[in-house]
């Protein structure tokens, strides 16, 4: 038997038009999606990677919609300066010195700490990791392309002329004064918002990274690699781009302002060339005691969460709980929840295990039709993974029904979700935090013992293997309704 097919139309809320839009693919079966991924500077913050949790959400259900997915995250390793605008020193630059390291070798130590953030909270892997420095030569040529129209130099570098397309700042929405005002002065530049697509290395100066051009050696832009990658890697125009709501200013306005130049050459300026049709963004993950920030001494890492023994999943179940157009605040009472809701769906799948020893159904029986609609209209109304989560709640608290096909129900709500209900061993989302050295073939041991003691009656047996256990810093837990046989005291 078949499973539901997803029928409900997707609709996505476009930023570009500030509405929600049904999805209709450039090319028919297909989703292309690109996102402005990390630079690769410091670790993540969590709230960077609620941005990944968010296009990958997207991917899945695009996926699950029937569409051929590819999708790429880029990995920026040269051009972002300090400021979005063009103030400040190249974040990769800056911590080289700070950190008396070679560019190459921190941009290597933190992408690889980023890989292993998107492992740790299931993010499935793009089609194409799309790093900045390999494509240096092409954002050359496509400066090349759109210099003479849309380009202007000065001696700190080639900057883009933002009147020369039509509607600049559109996907902004800034009041001009307003976007403009957080922009500093560079001398010489035509209007505040221009912004550079080369920066020349000063003279008399070196740095790490630079590149011969047309327009003297130096570094690009940051806004020029997005435009190059995408386009290169998915073709313009592609379907969707996403980003956190920060890039919705000034990083993708300039993107889009670059895409029109170069879609366009014989003047045709138009909005439509905005290289993607879509452009989603992911609200912030706000964190009120200012620990957010990669700048703050000890910042929230997703490493910093699983050293206080929260498993990554609990981080990915939290963000969940949240859509994604909405602020989220972190608290680690927030972050317990979350870790509680999901072991108590990990309980009830390793329940339907016991039950269906062969693995869930090839597919859901008619039975479970109904609440399967409901997840599909919840994930179609632009990703509200909140309402899905408790259409998926109601499928387990379902009664009375086959646990291979219930399982296999769970299996096709949770590729979307990514929560890896299947395969996660709840064992491994028991509090465990760093340092605490525990024998745990032991603990079991103790445990089964004191089982088949309380089976027997023998409760001083069972009071003794209970001490046993707390000389060991472990508490047993009779009678938990999670059904947690032990934590640590
Ligand atoms: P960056 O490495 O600074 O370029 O940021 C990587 C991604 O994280 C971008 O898409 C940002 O928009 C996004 N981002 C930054 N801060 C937050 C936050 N607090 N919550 C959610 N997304 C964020
Ligand atoms: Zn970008």
């Amino acid at each position: 038997m078949q499973p539901t097919p997803p029928s409900a139309p997707l609709t996505l809320f476009n930023s570009l038009t500030r509405s929600l839009e049904q999805f209709q693919p450039v090319h028919p079966g297909e989703a292309r999606v690109y996102s402005c991924g990390p630079t690769v500077y410091n670790y993540p913050h969590i709230g960077n990677m609620r941005a990944y949790v968010f296009a990958d959400v997207l991917g899945r259900t695009l996926s699950y919609k029937g569409y051929r997915l590819t999708h790429v995250i880029n990995i920026t390793d040269v051009g972002h300066l300090t400021d979005d605008a063009d103030a400040g020193e190249d974040k990769m630059e800056k911590m080289a010195r700070a950190s008396a390291q070679s560019i190459w070798d921190i941009a290597k130590h933190y992408t690889e700490a980023y890989w292993a953030d998107i492992r740790a909270l299931n993010i499935r892997q793009p089609a194409h990791w799309s790093i900045a420095t390999d494509y240096v030569p092409q954002m050359i040529a496509f400066a090349e392309g759109i210099a003479d129209k849309h380009c202007y130099e000065l001696p700190s570098g080639l900057y883009f002329d933002v009147s020369t397309v039509a509607d600049y700042g559109r996907l902004a929405r800034a009041a001009t004064e307003e976007g403009e005002g957080r922009i500093e002065q560079v001398d010489g530049k035509r209007h505040q918002a221009d912004f550079a697509i080369w920066r020349k290395t000063p003279p008399g100066e070196k740095r790490q990274m630079e590149w011969d051009s047309p327009w003297g050696r130096g570094a690009p832009g940051w806004h020029l690699e997005c435009s190059v990658m995408s386009g290169k890697l998915l073709g313009f125009p592609f379907d969707i781009h996403t980003g956190g709501i920060d890039h919705r200013e000034i990083h993708h306005p300039n993107e889009i302002a670059q895409n029109q130049a170069f879609c366009c050459t014989n003047g045709l300026d138009v909005p439509a060339n905005s290289g993607a049709k879509v452009w989603m963004h992911n609200n912030f993950l706000v964190e009120r005691s200012g620990k957010m920030s990669k700048s703050s001494g000890e910042f929230l890492r997703l490493q910093l969460l699983i050293d206080r023994g929260y498993h990554p999943l609990a981080y990915r179940m939290l963000c969940l709980q949240a859509h994604y157009r909405s602020e989220l605040e972190f608290s680690w009472e927030g972050l317990a929840a979350a870790l509680t809701r999901l072991k108590r769906m990990l309980m009830a799948v390793g329940q339907l295990k016991e039950r269906a020893p062969g693995g869930p159904a090839a597919a859901p029986g008619p039975k479970f039709a109904p609440l399967l609609e409901r997840f599909d209209a919840a994930v179609s109304d632009d990703l509200n993974t909140p309402i899905a989560l408790t259409v998926l709640d109601e499928l387990i608290a379902l009664k009375k029904v086959d646990p291979a096909e219930k399982l296999a129900a769970i299996a096709a709500m949770d590729a979307v979700l990514g929560l890896d209900l299947l395969t996660l061993d709840r064992a491994a989302l028991r509090l465990r935090p760093k340092g605490a050295e525990i024998a745990e073939v032991e603990i079991e041991t103790i445990l089964t013992e004191r089982k088949a003691a309380r089976a027997d009656k023998d409760f001083a047996k069972s009071d003794a293997l209970r001490d046993e256990l707390a000389a060991r810093g472990v508490e047993a837990m009779d009678g938990d309704p999670l059904g947690w046989e032990w934590k640590l005291g």
